[in-house]
């Protein structure tokens, strides 16, 4: 402990800040569970769903309490003990160079944070989701994910963080080569991930011919939207949750809908959703956002460049000199209150692209309807909340509350 470190009263604010404001704001939304359900959403939550709601609810709100209490716990104990100092003092006998010594030290700490992660994982899907219904997954499927989780991060991660760990430690503007190494590597992402990474998790089928096909590609083509194919994604593998999704951009886009949203949901009401992605795109939504997700990297590398060049950040968590692959890490722990307000705007962001979306998907479909009945259909089958609290709606939903959306589609 070294209070007259400000980097130390810094790192400890922030962890301790970050992790009430979640408490905080977990137990206000809870308590609105208690709430009468407004007028207007008395139909999509009739008497004999809020209960099933309010325990759906407060058993995930508990899974999510302990993992974060368990995280902070785990970290302030490893920090007390001087396990940075150690790790780092034990990797750099391996005698690798300061950036393989760099990645190792990630590598490790990333294993730790998924390992730890790992009981609340399952907990949440084979306690919660199971309990309440909504739990397709069985132990092989989790067990796989994780593991293609873990092999995907070593093998498209650790060569990038290698990378990242030689400009700090070779580049005098190492912020600025990072950032566009890492630019370069996000669009290739957003490129690979629909064609290669999504189909190691979920199976794509072509939609079979039939009425369906034909509503949605005449729909696409009255939108003047080229699709290059529209697929069905075996969600119910995992879960009874229905959904529908674009991904990628140009050539490699696809739009896929989930098995389990067909088997829930009136031909209307899937063609409002897919209107709904559509106006994603036509909005110009996916570049919009990649931009804002290359703003932030901006900053947070601009930062963490500063914070690499002091030995009093290191010190504060009891590591001597300045290795850069370590400072990544401690970075992280620093990052998380700043994240958080980056993540405020990221949601604002996000919620107002929704209501762009609806609008479109309502000028689309000649009318409100069709979509406002699959939103209240999607909403009480996930057992939403009614009404979340507001700061829970700033600090976690990238969707605005149901009665939010419907009054806007309402409204003329
Ligand atoms: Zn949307």
């Amino acid at each position: 402990m070294n209070l007259s470190n400000p980097w130390f009263v810094a790192a400890l604010a922030a962890v301790l800040g970050v992790f009430h404001l979640e408490l905080v704001v977990r137990l206000l939304n809870l308590a609105r569970l208690g709430r009468p359900v407004p007028p207007e959403l008395e139909d999509t939550y009739p008497e004999e769903t809020r209960e099933k709601l309010q325990a759906y609810i407060s058993d995930g709100a508990r899974v999510d309490v302990m993992r974060e209490a368990t995280g902070l716990a785990a970290l302030l104990l490893f920090w007390w003990c001087g396990g940075f100092g150690t790790l780092q003092a034990e990797v750099n006998l391996l005698g690798w160079g300061p950036v393989t010594s760099g990645v190792i030290v990630i590598a490790v700490m990333m294993l730790a944070q998924s390992l730890l992660g790992l009981p609340f994982a399952a907990w949440d899907t084979f306690g919660v989701e199971e309990r309440h219904g909504f739990n397709r997954m069985t132990w092989r499927t989790f067990a796989g994910d994780h593991l293609k989780s873990l092999a995907l991060m070593a093998v498209l991660g650790l060569p990038a963080a290698w990378v990242v760990v030689w400009l700090f430690h070779h580049e005098p503007l190492a912020p600025l080569h990072a950032w566009l190494f890492l630019a370069a590597v996000s669009v290739l992402m957003t490129w690979l991930a629909p064609r290669v990474l999504m189909p190691l998790f979920l199976k794509f089928t072509p939609l079979e011919a039939g009425p369906l096909r034909e509503a949605i590609l005449e729909l696409a083509g009255r939108l003047q939207f080229p699709v290059q194919e529209v697929s069905i994604v075996d969600g119910s593998r995992r879960s009874s949750k229905a959904n529908a999704f674009f991904a990628g951009f140009g050539r490699t886009r696809r739009i896929a809908l989930f098995d389990t949203l067909l088997q829930n949901h009136g031909q209307e009401e899937i063609l409002a959703i897919l209107a709904h992605e559509i106006g994603h795109n036509k909005c110009r939504h996916v570049p919009v956002n990649l931009a804002l997700g290359l703003a932030e990297m901006g900053l947070m590398l601009a930062l963490l460049g500063w914070a690499l060049k002091s030995p009093d950040f290191f010190a504060a968590f009891g590591v001597r000199g300045t290795p850069a692959g370590m400072g990544l890490v401690l970075f992280g722990i620093l990052y998380q209150p700043l994240g958080v307000l980056t993540g405020l705007l990221g949601l604002a962001v996000s919620r107002r692209h929704e209501f762009q979306a609806d609008a479109y998907a309502r000028r689309a479909m000649g009318g409100g309807r069709p979509l406002m009945d699959s939103l209240r259909k999607l909403s009480h089958d996930h057992l939403s909340h009614p009404q979340p609290h507001p700061l829970a709606v700033w600090l976690h939903y990238s969707h605005p509350p149901l009665a939010e959306r419907l009054a806007a589609l309402n409204r003329d």
